[in-house]
């Protein structure tokens, strides 16, 4: 069994703070800063371009990739970590393009994170080869996918409502008439139980600055299908992907048969020393105690709302297995009440036009802090303490 008292234990979160936003930025473990200063320290300061060889920063793509792809249901060789997730979606879907050339559909969702949406445009803009991009309503996704669809590209569970697909169910009829899937799991990764190995998931990709606590701007990373390994593509051939990197051929050769083929160029091995840190406390949970607690922390937390602030209408999933690990409630006034809620300590985030999200976060997020901020939410909701002056403007970032 998860022990998540301990695991509470693993993270420095300020006095006083209820942190309902782990969904979007995970807090900070409390190994982190040495893990930084034991980096600085001892490796960039005293080995200097040595490092590459005596730290190993030359494969901590791969290292750090099968620690992930652990996560994930993954074997080894087949998750590498690098680059952004923006990134990491456009690598996938060129690379998915490129295995059916005469098929021109890429089918993704109405709820899908814009970005995965606009990288897929820019791909299509540059290949300008007839290529069109379908994003119907999320519950008619199964529908859609047919013999012309080259690429289907879903996030599991929608960053919004925290509705989730049925993943087993789209790549099973994906495989059926012959399109592959990009399934992007920023979302589910650390969040809910994911087996790509055993849904025989062709691409995945994610970002570990959410769940996996890795902090702002964390690596993301890259899953491909043992079976594809020989033949795919990196559209974005750097270096890293090379056959024999310090050769500097002047010609572009994958590296044959191994995930490298989807790595880029020189990573951020001081964020790889955040992730490594992050990581070791997945090394004590258990995806389906995990799951098990989420479910239970989302249900209290939407009885006790639905019970005591009438207010605000459930915008996710009833049935906990159709959601992820956030919980987001309509409300009109949304955007300041979040800021009210900011301003008491309970930190949750906003979601145009009208979506308040809470994130369900089992390893440091207890049944008592749900009971709290319920609260504090009903109190501004009573007080209305949500109309004053100071929560209506709108920041950068919601
Ligand atoms: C968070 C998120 C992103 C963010 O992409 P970045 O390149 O890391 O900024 C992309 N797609 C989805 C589905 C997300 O939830």
């Amino acid at each position: 069994m998860t022990d998540f008292a301990k695991t509470r234990q693993m993270f420095d979160i300020p006095e006083g703070m209820i942190y309902l936003n782990g969904n979007s930025l995970g807090p900070m473990p409390k190994a982190a800063p040495a893990a930084m200063s034991s980096f600085l320290l001892d490796e960039w300061r005293t080995e200097l371009i040595r490092g590459w060889n005596t730290k190993n920063w030359f494969m901590q793509t791969n290292t750090l990739g099968d620690r992930v792809g652990h996560l994930i249901g993954a074997a080894e060789g087949t998750t590498v970590v690098g680059d952004t997730l923006s990134i990491k979606v456009f690598q996938a879907v060129a690379a998915s393009l490129a295995m059916d050339p005469e098929r021109r559909i890429i089918l993704s969702d109405s709820g899908n994170f814009p970005t995965d949406l606009y990288m897929v445009e820019g791909l299509m803009s540059l290949r300008d080869a007839g290529y069109e991009l379908r994003a119907p309503a999320p519950t008619d996704v199964l529908d859609h996918i047919t013999e012309e669809v080259a690429t289907v590209m879903v996030t599991e569970v929608d960053y919004r409502t925290g509705r989730k697909h049925d993943m087993q169910a789209i790549i099973a009829k994906a495989h059926s008439v012959g399109a592959t899937v990009v399934w992007d799991l920023a979302h589910s990764i650390g969040a809910l139980p994911v087996d790509v190995a055993g849904t025989d998931a062709d691409f995945a990709v994610g970002c570990t600055y959410k769940y996996l606590n890795a902090g702002p701007g964390a690596p993301a990373f890259i899953y491909v299908a043992p079976r594809l390994l020989d033949t795919v593509q990196p559209a974005l051939s750097g270096w890293y992907a090379h056959e024999a990197p310090f050769a500097f051929d002047l010609d572009f050769r994958p590296m044959p048969g191994k995930i490298d083929r989807m790595r880029i160029g020189t990573p951020s091995i001081a964020a790889f020393s955040l992730l490594d840190a992050a990581l070791d406390i997945w090394d004590s949970v258990d995806m389906n105690d995990l799951r098990t607690r989420s479910i239970l922390l989302s249900e209290t937390f939407i009885q006790a709302v639905e019970d005591r602030c009438p207010e605000l209408t459930l915008a996710s999933p009833r049935d906990p297995n159709q959601r992820g690990s956030h919980v987001a409630f309509k409300f009109e006034h949304g955007y300041s009440c979040i800021q009210a809620l900011i301003a008491q300590g309970v930190i949750g985030d906003f979601r145009s036009p009208n979506i308040m999200r809470f994130g369900i976060t089992p390893l440091f997020i207890s049944l008592k802090d749900i009971e709290q901020a319920v609260t504090v939410l009903e109190n501004i909701l009573a007080s209305k303490s949500w109309a004053k002056p100071e929560f209506q403007t709108r920041a950068l970032v919601t």
